[in-house]
């Protein structure tokens, strides 16, 4: 870490763990921007509902989208409009950060939100009992743009004892790593787990199985987290698809799926259907999948190339990997390893849906 930056999660938790003697709770909205990214910004609420906040308690409330090229100076307003509770794990109890949707003043969808349609998908396929798990793959940069711990001039050795590293020289903060994995499971993020990639100052966390729209919800939750906990640290998290060219591994966000059919015996024959569906619609779904990922998808350092689709058993070279065990077992899960870190879980999830069981109904 860089040694001004130094404060420790557990200090900082401590500073904002006051609680308001009146009964009144801060609310933290959260919403997503058009860069991919999250902003926020708090309210008091005066009172506490018996049994805790839900979306429905909340007010909608606006901001200025025309700061956050969401909308346009002349009609800048935008809506957010509650969609999920969580604790927050910084200020602690009563307080609460809030996932929220943004609408035009109009009344249509904010061109930023993805959920919207995603929600209508999962609803149309509930019967599906749709899983999904996604695994974030992020970097780690210094306040000078550079991967964390990188030097200064030059790069790190090749890459090879970084992934999963422990020691000194093999890993760097940690610490940042830690606190967010401890965020997640205070705020309810089903978070799954953590490793360090292949890049050195690369991490990735996983989330899920997640229900339906849940995956997009708790994945966001996750990202926000992560800013928020990495900015105490003074370190940025970067999202892009491939931060450093040449010999160095890319970040994505594996997406991996089951639907019930899928998860009990004979369910390979549903997982077969599913990758041949999956086959014809590639191009369609390429697109969604993250801006900048063709630096990424290359058919090298673990990628299928972006324009053929491929799968195979335990193939880390292919668009879709079938997981050994469920290829041994006959039942399973299929990993879509085509998504690029910066991707929208709802636009995953979502042409995941379609294509795997058609449009939303109205
Ligand atoms: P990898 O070997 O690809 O690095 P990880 O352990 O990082 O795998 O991630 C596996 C992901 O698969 C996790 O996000 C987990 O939630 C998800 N997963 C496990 N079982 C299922 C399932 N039946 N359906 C959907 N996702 C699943
Ligand atoms: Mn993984
Ligand atoms: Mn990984
Ligand atoms: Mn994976």
């Amino acid at each position: 870490m860089a040694d001004n930056q130094h404060v420790s999660y557990t200090e900082n938790l401590m500073k904002y763990m006051k609680l308001d003697q009146k009964g009144n709770a801060m609310a933290e909205y959260i919403w997503i921007d058009s860069t991919g990214g999250t902003r926020s910004k708090s309210r008091t609420m005066t009172s506490v509902p018996e049994g805790g906040f839900k979306p429905e308690d909340l007010p909608t409330w606006n901001f200025d989208g025309s700061s956050t090229d969401q909308a346009p100076g002349d009609n800048s307003d935008v809506y957010l409009k509650p969609v999920a509770v969580f604790p927050d794990p910084f200020r602690g109890v009563p307080n609460i950060l809030v996932l929220a949707e943004c609408w035009n003043a109009d009344g249509t969808p904010n061109k930023y939100n993805h959920r919207h349609e995603c929600e209508k998908l999962m609803s149309t396929h509930a019967a599906h009992k749709p899983w999904f798990g996604l695994e974030q793959e992020y970097t780690l940069f210094d306040m000078e743009d550079r991967p964390f711990g990188w030097p200064k001039a030059g790069f790190p050795a090749p890459q090879g004892p970084y992934y999963c590293g422990v020691g000194a020289g093999k890993v760097v903060c940690r610490d940042i790593v830690e606190a967010h994995y401890k965020a997640c499971l205070y705020t309810g993020v089903k978070i799954s787990g953590t490793n360090a990639e292949v890049m050195p100052a690369q991490w990735e966390f996983q989330v899920g199985p997640c229900l339906g729209i849940e995956m997009g919800d708790h994945l966001w939750l996750g990202r926000f987290l992560l800013h928020r906990v990495a900015e105490e640290f003074g370190a940025k998290v970067s999202f892009q698809p491939k931060p450093i060219p040449g010999d160095w591994n890319g970040a994505g966000l594996h997406s991996n799926y089951s639907s019930e059919e899928m998860r009990v015996e004979g369910g390979m024959k549903h997982i077969e259907a599913a990758i041949k569906k999956l086959e014809g619609r590639h191009k369609e779904h390429i697109a969604v999948y993250g801006e900048g990922n063709e630096l990424r998808l290359t058919g090298r350092h673990e990628t299928g190339a972006i324009d053929t689709f491929s799968y195979g058993v335990a193939n880390r070279g292919a668009s879709i990997r079938i997981p050994r065990e469920t290829a041994s077992k006959g039942y399973g899960y299929f990993e879509d390893r085509r998504p690029a870190s910066n991707a929208d879980p709802y636009q995953i999830c979502g042409i995941t849906m379609e294509t795997l069981y058609g449009a939303a109904k109205e």
